[in-house]
């Protein structure tokens, strides 16, 4: 399968509007590549899509990557998103999408998501006709395509609970489904693991990283403290659901045994990774870990 990042940032993308710390006033002043909230888009065969998360951003990413644009005068190649999570980064696409004419997509979220979205009226009509959205069973393999042939009936898919809660507006409820991780599999057993959202690594998540070909983790923070250090917001990225990257039990130090291609997204605009000099984006490095960018492509 062809995977594209589309956008490799946290909510808000860097530069935020509203900031103006080092990360995003660097990436405002053009001396580091700005990113759009995180997705990413993968393809069997590069003609027909399936989006990983659906960002506000998603109009814009679609105009920086041609095989994503209309090819006839109404239409569109992709077929579906499958969501991780109802946070407003993750979904909030499909309120730009709402155009979408006869064309139907074909919508992926646990049971608890597809219930926060179906209550508010930017979304509830992807719950609709032409549109379907399905539940992922969690941790059982389900079909992309709710049995259509839009990506090619070949990808294997499997949606898995990920320790999280439901987002601030919904009082960040703990319950399984608020937050998962997709295994996409080829025929062949080349495995995409998309995780960028998780709170802790628990059994299910470290299993699957010793089995994934390719990993994307969750790369919000690099520690714990830095948005209170940064005096950007009094919150920790714990509370926010992300396990810190850096953190001595944090994720690099849980990833020792991985040896195959993992790469961090979902980056906060806050992280120190960001700036290719800092001492933590060294320290990915000498981890054999790499970072996301907009426009990164790769083949699993
Ligand atoms: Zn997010
Ligand atoms: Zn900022």
């Amino acid at each position: 399968m062809i995977v594209r990042v589309l956008g490799s940032a946290a909510g808000g993308g860097v530069p935020q509007w509203n900031c103006a710390c080092a990360n995003c006033a660097a990436a405002r002043e053009g001396h580091r590549p700005r990113r759009t909230q995180s997705s990413l888009a993968l393809s069997p065969d590069g003609a027909r899509w399936l989006l990983l998360n659906c960002s506000p951003d998603v109009a814009a990413q679609i105009e920086a990557f041609a095989p994503l644009q209309p090819r006839r005068s109404r239409g569109t190649p992709i077929g579906g998103m499958l969501l991780t999570d109802a946070n407003v980064d993750h979904l909030g696409g499909l309120a730009a999408l709402r155009q979408h004419g006869e064309h139907g997509f074909i919508v992926r979220s646990s049971g608890v998501v597809r219930a926060l979205a179906a209550v508010q009226p930017a979304f509830a009509a992807f719950t609709r006709a032409p549109h379907r959205w399905l539940e992922a069973p969690l941790g059982a393999p389900c079909d992309p395509e709710g049995g259509e042939d839009l990506v090619g009936n070949r990808l294997r898919v499997r949606a898995f609970p990920v320790p999280g809660t439901t987002p601030g507006y919904d009082g960040r409820r703990s319950a399984s489904g608020a937050v998962v991780a997709y295994e996409i599999a080829e025929p062949n057993g080349a495995t995409l693991l998309f995780a960028p959202v998780f709170a802790e690594i628990d059994a299910t998540l470290a299993s699957a990283l010793q089995s994934a070909s390719v990993a994307f983790l969750d790369g919000s923070f690099y520690s714990d403290d830095e948005l209170v250090a940064q005096g950007l917001a009094d919150k920790r990225a714990r509370s926010l659901g992300h396990l810190p990257v850096g953190d001595w039990r944090g994720t690099l130090a849980r990833l020792r045994s991985r040896s195959r291609r993992t790469i961090f997204t979902h980056l906060n605009n806050s992280n120190p990774m960001l700036d290719p000099n800092s001492s933590a984006a060294a320290h990915v490095r000498e981890a054999g870990v790499e970072i996301a960018y907009d426009g990164m492509e790769l083949t699993v």
